[in-house]
């Protein structure tokens, strides 16, 4: 059985959007969408992960809030447990380091993106509160 990598990922939600980004080429799982964030670092916690995150891949500031659950995803090169958070902005401008494009995009319309599959869960725990 091999390493389970932890990784967090944002549910960054401003004026009633939430930020998505498309995995650029060369990617593992390029093309698709993912709410975003990273690997966790030996010794960090994955709120420290996750700012630094979307610092590193955006420029921007955030808080990181409630944990909203996690599940285990097993791709064929890499096994991860995905753990999502609610994070608030802070500050900054966005400038897009790591991904080929990013949306604001209401709840609803998150169902016209593909997401990656370790994703899908966290779209569906969000349009479940459509219901
Ligand atoms: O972004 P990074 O390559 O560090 O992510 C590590 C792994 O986690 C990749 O396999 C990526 O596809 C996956 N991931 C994901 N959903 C996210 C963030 C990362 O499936 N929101």
């Amino acid at each position: 059985m091999r390493d389970i990598i932890k990784v967090t990922a944002a549910i960054l939600e401003k004026n009633g959007q939430i930020i998505i980004a498309q995995r650029k080429s060369g990617d593992h799982l390029s093309g698709l969408w993912e709410f975003p964030g990273g690997k966790i670092e030996p010794g960090e916690s994955p709120e420290a992960c996750l700012a630094r995150e979307l610092n590193e891949e955006f420029n921007i500031e955030v808080t990181i809030g409630d944990f909203l659950g996690s599940n285990v995803h097993h791709y064929d090169h890499i096994s991860i447990e995905l753990m999502a958070y609610r994070a608030s902005w802070v500050s900054g401008t966005i400038s897009m380091n790591d991904h080929k494009a990013y949306r604001w995009v209401t709840v609803d319309q998150l169902t016209e993106y593909e997401f990656t599959s370790a994703d899908v869960p966290f779209v569906d725990m969000l349009l479940r509160r459509l219901d």
